[in-house]
């Protein structure tokens, strides 16, 4: 049997839960607060298929966030997601305060619908709150042999460039499209990394790398706690210099022009956390049919001929291959569907408290 390709370095510090069990604990916890039980479905494949890609960030030690939001009353648990308006290829959606993942699944279904009909689908949604891993809507495209695109907006986290203080949203962009073989995933924030990667580091008590944040004086440091305490985030591309990170600040700013502004929301300044109320979180998706274009089969033929011609290039010799978007999330979904999800042990016990206050039944990890 080949080598089993894994993300991220899981030590002994980390139980593995099969991805079954994560999923139905995410539901009873939800469930147990007053989600409806297809939401509470569309939530937990969101944060499952986070921590199956190895995106542990955004994977189940977000549901923390989601309970405190609920418990704060700041998510509508029966939102009235409504189409303000709409045209063949566009729409505008307002999310009504409801869980960000199922506003957003429901806003992409009506872009891929759309572009069904007029070749391409757009809608903007505002009035939402978190909605997870921008990737997940991207790849509903994909399940539909479209492109999809994806992006939100977020809290200020991020300092603009040259600037100090929190000012924009780690903002993510996905875009996933369909080769012959397993989808092209681009997904990332538009920071160098996202505030849940410190979240990850701070929980393991380690420094983080240089080049990631700066503290409430503007200086690049190492310590997650001095980020916490009034630092910010810098923008992707910064390579630890203040006065870099231009086009990850720009790309940010993007997000908020067609997330926020253009869906009449607000913008990352503005924007409040999943457990306030009213964080007023907006989005944007695109479905693009490429059989619009091109026959799907010779679209996704082109596909597979770039990247087979990108990975067969010349490579560093200190690098095992080169890799193409979205193949790493892919290989480690196939290992832990197998193997079963790693779970931090701090979040497991995390996840046990809730279940204690909520009512459930604590993960069962086969320990
Ligand atoms: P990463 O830096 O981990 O990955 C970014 C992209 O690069 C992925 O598509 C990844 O694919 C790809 N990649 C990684 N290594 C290589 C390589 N060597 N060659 C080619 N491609 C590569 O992502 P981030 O940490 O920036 O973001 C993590 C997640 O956080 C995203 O899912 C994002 O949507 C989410 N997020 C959500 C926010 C919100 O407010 N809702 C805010 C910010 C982020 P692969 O998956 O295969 O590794």
């Amino acid at each position: 049997m080949r080598d089993m390709f894994e993300k991220g370095n899981i030590d002994e510090n980390y139980i593995r839960v099969p991805k079954d069990e994560l999923f139905s604990f995410i539901v009873r916890v939800l469930t147990k607060l007053g989600v409806p039980n297809a939401d509470a479905e569309i939530v937990a494949d969101n944060l499952v298929m986070a921590d199956l890609r190895g995106i542990e960030s955004h994977g189940v030690q977000r549901l923390k966030r989601y309970v405190d939001g609920i418990l704060n009353e700041g998510i509508n648990l029966h939102p009235d997601i409504r189409i303000v308006k709409e045209g063949p290829a566009y729409a505008l959606i307002d999310g009504d305060e409801g869980m960000g993942q199922v506003v957003g699944y429901r806003a992409m279904k009506l872009a891929i619908e759309k572009a069904k009909e007029s070749g391409v689908g757009i809608v903007a949604v505002r009035n939402s709150n978190h909605y997870g891993i921008a990737g997940y809507y991207a790849l509903m495209a994909v399940e539909e042999d479209m492109i999809g695109i994806s992006m939100t907006n977020s809290r200020p986290l991020v300092a603009p460039t040259s600037g100090i203080e929190r000012f924009i949203g780690t903002n993510p962009i996905a875009l996933a499209v369909p080769t012959k073989d397993k989808p092209f995933l681009l997904d990332m924030a538009t920071s160098v990394v996202p505030i849940g990667k410190l979240e990850v580091y701070r929980r393991k008590g380690k420094p983080i790398p240089e080049g990631w944040a700066i503290d409430a004086e503007g200086n690049i440091t190492t310590d997650v706690e001095r980020v916490f305490n009034g630092g910010a985030l810098l923008p992707l591309g910064g390579f630890g210099e203040l006065f870099a990170g231009h086009k990850g600040y720009g790309l940010s700013l993007m997000v908020d022009i067609l997330a926020g502004i253009l869906s009449g929301g607000t913008w990352s300044k503005h924007v409040k956390n999943t457990s306030e109320k009213r964080s007023d979180v907006g989005h944007f998706f695109m479905a693009i049919n490429t059989e619009a274009f091109l026959p799907l089969d010779e679209f996704k033929e082109r596909m597979s001929e770039m990247i087979r011609e990108i990975k067969s290039s010349k490579k560093h010799p200190d690098f095992e291959k080169i890799w193409i978007h979205g193949e790493k999330g892919f290989l480690t979904q196939e290992t832990r569907l197998k193997l079963g999800i790693p779970i931090y042990r701090k979040v497991v016990d995390e996840l046990n408290q809730i279940a204690e206050i909520v009512g459930v039944e604590k993960l069962r990890v086969g320990e």
